[in-house]
């Protein structure tokens, strides 16, 4: 009868590879690598994460695993010349989580497993009848299992070493001698059975087995969870556990332990850094308790050591082709690995050691790209506070648009205008804001509100400007009138100086020394590549990335100082431009007559009056972007949005009323205020709807595009303009305003003597449009994805209250990673947008596909859009570079073949 073949569970370290991961864990992994470079690693094995899974799912351990153990016990006992816990010349070894993905401190650890009352004097011989050094060892290991294993409160043990230290009259646990520690390990035994009612294992295979059954249950331990939901790290994995030989590094003064790094994490230059502790282990420097010294000192304390480890990390180096970090441990002279990866390092280390390494031959420029992400160019263009070590946040709200930014707290966007034209450095603070606060936001350092999540006003707004903002910011209450917020029982008043940081969500009172980006001076043209080694890197990988990526990357701009900021930091078109924002300010007034416009003569009047401001508007962008292509979108928002607040101004009437006076224009206000009212803007008038209703109000604007496109061409600039119409859900809606537009234009050209191609396409942002791509189509010349509305009506969320209503649950619950306004939700809007690019290319092949919702700056989305075959991504200007960086990375990841 064949015999059923059961799962291979355990790994020699001499089995494995670095390649494994999956499979065995980071650690077990990269021991096995080491360990088969034949590097001095302590022999050992790697119990695998699907036994980890097994026993998980099944709360105990899976057939097979405790006979694989003991196999690989014997051939580890056979290997070291001892045997676990034997009396005379015991075998002790450390237990240790490992999973694919580090989850630093997160998982469990038992050291010292193999000790029991007889062993400990065996270890106490052997080690030259150190008696301290055994009774030490033992007291260690009753803890940590006590603790991990057992669920002991630390605090138990910590307080009885405290008396015991206490007793002694010292501070200094290395002042406790053999004597002292072996009462302790009494008083240890005595916490155990107390806390478990049974008696600290003898038999070492039982410690053994249930350390392990304990590090597979660390997995699922709070902090792990929430670690894991934090990093993105999948919750089915599992961990692998290694059992290894114990070696030490706390036998005296020829003995130590150290981590070091083949470059240095925060910079990326070349050399070797570490820390090393003499007489002590891995945990004692992890927990601080003495101070270390520099790697270089080893020199001198063990040449030999030293030597050996200079030259063992140039071989992991070139073995890894990248900065490794490692742990090790010297026993009396004899230098272990306990531990390699590759190391975790700072945005501005990435982009260094990426070159360095291109340089010295060891990867190529895609490899470069590869080992960079435009999360960390983003980090690296944000001003940043330069420490906030000495300053404690009051408050968090949403990391909104990342900096840093320091100023004084105004309440309102005038007096914070007026500010600013006067130097000042202000910090514009609102609940909320509106279009209204767009000067204010101009002329502040920075935006904190106390409502509204990624997607609200503030934040799309200030991202766009690359202005620091924090929004959402809950724990404020923000008194408009009284020109003052207080949090946590304390009062900032108007003038009072804050900080905020937009990359971690913090509020500071008082000033926070602030630094500028060199990155962002190189990408504003200020400062040329060569002028630091960081700002060459990015140079070097950015023009990498050019010249491989696929996507196009544009921007979102409005204003001629945006689009030639855009054009600097490498947009190659603008791929939206809102025209609501040009209805702000003095033409409020037209815009207030064009609805209150009684009569078709009045409306015109409004309009004629638009006009020639629009005209302009649209002449200063295409100046500024000539020969590169402008999509300008017609107006989006309802129109009410332009009039005063509904509450404000009955308030206002009745008031007048109350009093027997005339109310006046706020009466006719009123009226139309009241007339013009949505329960639900965002579902309301608006986009397509507005231009179909208010007659003129399209046309009006695809004049003033015309115009301007005619006049540009006239001038000899190239103007590449191109309508699009926001919120389309069925074909007849954009036929409908393509009709009038191409009159328009006809019109206009003739006029002027001059022909100028106008392409007119669509925004597909509503699930409709995006089901019916394929009719939609054969009247748009273009699509353009609006993932902020699109996300808003496939999940139902109000893009402007759900982040800081409910979001925070959702990340904990695990419902999504991270929000869906923020990265592309390619699961529901993003086989939305798979749907649309197919039949609207099945139904016009040229279709021109592009996607200028917030999503378009997000590398994860990038990378989802440059798979689903679009043509560019549109971004607000300072994610420009981010957009580059990422579609570069996109192309390299798939091949550099065009994936569509
Ligand atoms: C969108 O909805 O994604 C979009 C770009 O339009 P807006 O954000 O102006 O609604
Ligand atoms: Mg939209």
């Amino acid at each position: 009868m064949a015999q059923q073949q059961t799962a291979k569970y355990v790994y020699d370290f001499e089995e494995g590879n670095k390649d494994l991961k999956d499979l065995l864990g980071g650690k077990g992994a990269n021991l096995a690598e080491m360990t088969n470079l034949g590097l001095p690693v302590p022999p050992g094995f790697t119990i695998t994460t699907e036994a980890c899974r097994a026993y998980l799912a099944d709360g105990t351990e899976p057939d097979g695993l405790a006979d694989e153990v003991g196999e690989h016990l014997r051939a580890l006992e056979a290997k070291m010349g001892k045997r676990l816990g034997d009396s005379e010349d015991p075998l002790l070894v450390s237990v240790r989580s490992g999973a694919k993905f580090s989850m630093p401190g997160m998982m469990e650890t038992v050291l010292n497993v193999g000790l029991t009352d007889a062993s400990v004097h065996g270890l106490a011989n052997q080690a030259g009848g150190n008696e301290r050094f055994a009774w030490d060892s033992y007291r260690r290991l009753i803890q940590m299992f006590g603790k991990t294993v057992c669920e002991v409160p630390g605090e138990a043990f910590e307080s009885a070493l405290e008396a015991a230290k206490r007793a002694k009259n010292t501070h200094n646990d290395l002042d406790l001698d053999g004597n002292d520690l072996r009462a302790l390990v009494d008083e240890y035994k005595k916490i155990f059975s107390q806390h478990t009612g049974r008696d600290f294992p003898q038999d070492p295979r039982e410690q053994l087995d249930l350390a392990v059954h304990a590090v597979f249950d660390s997995w699922n331990a709070d902090r792990a969870v929430l670690y894991r939901r934090q990093e993105r790290i999948p919750a089915d994995l599992g961990t692998a556990v290694n059992v290894v030989a114990m070696v030490f590094g706390n036998l005296g003064a020829d003995s130590g332990t150290g981590v070091a790094f083949t470059r240095d994490p925060a910079t990326g230059e070349q050399g070797v850094y570490g820390d090393y502790l003499a007489n002590a282990q891995g945990e004692d420097v992890v927990a601080g308790i003495r101070n270390t010294v520099p790697l270089q000192e080893l020199e001198r304390i063990d040449k030999a050591s030293f030597e050996q480890l200079i030259q063992i990390m140039a071989t992991l180096e070139g073995h890894y082709q990248d900065l490794c970090d490692i742990e090790f441990t010297i026993e009396r002279g004899k230098l272990w690995m306990l531990q390699t990866r590759v190391g975790k390092r700072t945005a501005a280390a990435a982009f260094v050691i990426a070159t360095q390494l291109v340089d010295e031959g060891v990867i190529d420029l895609d490899e470069a790209l590869n080992r960079v992400n435009g999360a960390q160019l983003a980090q690296l263009m944000f001003p940043t506070f330069a420490t906030d070590g000495d300053h404690k946040p009051v408050a968090r709200g949403v990391a909104a648009s990342p900096g840093a930014a320091v100023g004084k707290a105004v309440f309102d966007s005038h007096y914070a205008a007026e500010l600013g034209e006067q130097g000042e450095k202000v910090i514009l603070v609102r609940r909320e804001t509106n279009p209204d606060d767009l000067p204010g936001m101009i002329a502040a350092q920075g935006v904190l509100t106390s409502r509204g999540g990624k997607t609200s006003h503030a934040a799309v707004v200030a991202r766009g400007m690359g202005k620091t903002c924090v929004c959402g910011a809950e724990a404020l209450e923000v008194d408009l009138e009284g020109r003052k917020f207080t949090v946590n029982g304390q009062t900032i008043s108007e003038g009072d100086v804050i900080s905020i940081d937009g990359t971690s969500g913090k509020i500071y009172l008082g000033e926070v020394p602030v630094q500028d980006s060199p990155v962002v001076r190189y990408f504003e043209g200020e400062t040329g590549p060569e002028s630091d080694p960081l700002v060459s890197a990015v140079h070097r990988i950015i023009t990498h990335a050019d010249s491989v990526r696929r996507l196009g990357v544009w921007t979102n701009a409005d204003t001629g100082e945006d689009a030639a900021r855009a054009r600097r930091f490498g947009a190659q078109g603008i791929g939206l431009c809102r025209t609501e924002h040009m209805f702000l300010g003095d033409r409020r007034e037209l815009v207030e007559r064009l609805i209150l416009a009684e009569t078709e003569a009045d409306r015109q009047a409004a309009l004629d009056a638009l006009l020639p401001l629009q005209r302009a508007d649209f002449l200063e962008i295409f100046r500024a972007m000539k020969g590169q292509p402008v999509v300008v979108r017609l107006i989006d928002p309802p129109l009410h949005e332009f009039l005063p607040g509904l509450e404000d101004l009955a308030a206002k009437v009745a008031v007048a009323e109350a009093l027997h006076k005339d109310p006046g224009k706020d009466g006719v206000m009123l009226v139309a205020v009241r007339r013009m009212h949505e329960q639900n803007p965002m579902l309301g008038l608006r986009g397509v709807r507005l231009g179909l209703v208010i007659p003129g109000l399209f046309a009006m604007q695809i004049r003033a595009i015309a115009e301007a496109a005619a006049q540009c061409r006239q001038e000899g600039c190239d103007p590449r303009p191109e309508i699009m119409v926001p919120l389309v859900g069925a074909v007849q809606e954009l036929e409908t305003v393509r009709a009038e537009a191409e009159k328009v234009l006809r019109d206009v050209f003739d006029k002027a003597g001059v022909e100028v191609p106008v392409m007119i396409g669509t925004m597909i942002e509503l699930p409709r449009a995006a089901l019916n791509a394929g009719q939609i189509a054969q009247a748009a010349e273009f699509f353009s994805f609006g993932t902020n509305d699109l996300t808003q009506m496939t999940w139902g969320f109000s893009r402007d209250d759900v982040e800081a209503a409910f979001f925070s649950r959702y990340l904990e619950l695990g419902i999504f990673g991270v929000s869906p306004f923020e990265s592309i939700d390619r699961d529901g809007v993003g086989r939305l947008v798979q749907i649309a690019v197919k039949e609207g290319r099945a139904a016009r092949p040229d279709l021109q596909l592009g996607v200028c919702g917030e999503h378009g700056g997000d590398p994860d989305s990038v990378h989802f859009f440059h798979e689903a075959g679009l043509d560019y991504v549109s971004c607000s200007p300072f994610r420009v570079p981010v957009a580059r960086l990422e579609a570069g990375r996109a192309a390299v990841a798939s091949g550099g073949s065009d994936s569509r």
